[in-house]
């Protein structure tokens, strides 16, 4: 069992980046069996999980849950409880496509444009040597075409998926699939596709740091603003939330 922390009731590991990673890879080693998911949510999801129930089972689903943004960093800190670290998405994907070379294990990259993915795929077998990337495809096909995308993955047997197709159409697509995905661990990477190619840029570390990432990405793509008209009330939710906890009536979790 993981230690996590509720933030508007989707529990979130409370892990260090190292044990989260060698947590992943215990998935990924899959003595039961089964397929592990790992998902990646911010305040901007847990505040889309509030009104969109499916997204919420999705989340609720997930093996576990890392701290992608300085948001629910922050949360955590108000609720008086603190994450050792951000853990974000991108960095995560980028330590297991490490191991993974190094370990000969295959992935399978599912989502972006299909330029973009192509070109994810050129970029990280030349980052990673070693790597072997055993399939790929593109995340804008349609509901029906989902299966054939099911059957592409079978073909060929990743020990890892990754699942760049945004939020919350990759965590609803990943709850969907999990039992007839037959992969040991799949993981829900947001753009991480984008970074990877070249496409977009992440933030200068200084800005990662002190936890301005998110600015960044509004700066380079503005249409981002209406995703994040909910963070105020996420804000003012979790100030309630803790001064009712300060005044010590309300557990938070
Ligand atoms: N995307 C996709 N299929 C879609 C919509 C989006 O594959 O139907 C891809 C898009 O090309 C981009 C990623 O999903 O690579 C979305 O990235 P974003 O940074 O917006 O992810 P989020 O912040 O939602 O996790």
């Amino acid at each position: 069992m993981q230690r996590t922390i509720r933030i508007l009731d989707i529990p979130v590991a409370s892990l260090t980046m190292k044990e989260t990673v060698d947590c992943a890879l215990k998935f990924s080693i899959n003595s039961e069996n089964k397929t592990r998911t790992i998902m990646t949510p911010n305040a901007e999801i847990v505040m889309i999980a509030q009104k969109d129930k499916e997204l919420k089972e999705a989340l609720l689903s997930a093996d576990l849950l890392i701290p992608d943004g300085s948001g629910l960093v922050w949360a955590s800190k108000r609720l008086g409880k603190s994450f050792p670290e951000r853990v974000a998405g991108i960095d995560l994907m980028s330590s297991l496509l490490g191991e993974a070379a190094q370990r000969g294990y295959t992935v399978y990259f599912l989502g972006a444009k299909e330029k973009v993915v192509r070109e994810a795929k050129k970029k990280a077998e030349e980052k990673w040597p070693g790597l072997v990337i055993s399939g790929f495809h593109h995340g804008y096909f349609s509901f029906e075409d989902s299966e054939k995308v099911v059957e592409s993955i079978h073909a060929a047997a990743p020990d890892i998926l990754f699942v760049g197709m945004g939020a919350p159409r990759q965590e609803k697509w990943i709850a969907m699939n999990q039992s007839k995905l037959h992969v040991p661990l799949v993981m829900g990477v947001g753009g991480s596709f984008d970074v990877i190619s070249d496409k977009s840029m992440r933030a200068p570390i200084w800005m990662q740091k002190i936890g301005m990432e998110w600015f960044f990405r509004l700066i380079k793509e503005p249409k981002r603003i209406k995703r994040m008209a909910a963070l105020p009330l996420f804000v003012l939710k979790i100030w309630g939330m803790s001064t009712t906890k300060h005044g010590g009536k309300k557990d938070i979790g």
